[in-house]
């Protein structure tokens, strides 16, 4: 598990993007540098109950997240969390999760 969500970010504006974009919707730049969203606010919440040829799937909730300083992104989360509820980002095998932040 690693701290943070890999995003591109515009060279010229700073715009975030994720996925990666071959052009920046906002100034049309092209050059893009790697950088990382550690957290976000709650959107959504999407619960999946079933997938195709799963038999033993347990229901999954996703989350949209406005990430801070960076794009929106669909991410597992990881625990009851809700709308409104700022959530640490991290990923785990190439995928990005999140979950309600430790109390300090
Ligand atoms: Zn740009």
């Amino acid at each position: 598990m690693s701290t943070g969500v890999g995003i591109w970010r515009c060279k010229a504006c700073g715009t975030g993007y994720f996925p990666e974009r071959l052009l920046c919707a906002r100034c049309h730049g092209h050059d893009f540098v790697a950088d990382r969203v550690t957290e976000g606010v709650i959107e959504e919440i999407t619960v999946v109950r079933h997938v195709l040829s799963q038999t033993d799937w347990t229901p999954k909730r996703l989350a949209n997240v406005r990430t801070t300083n960076g794009p929106r992104m669909t991410v597992g989360l990881r625990d009851e969390s809700g709308p409104g509820t700022v959530i640490a980002l991290f990923e785990e095998g190439n995928a990005p999760f999140g979950a309600a932040k430790a109390a300090p």
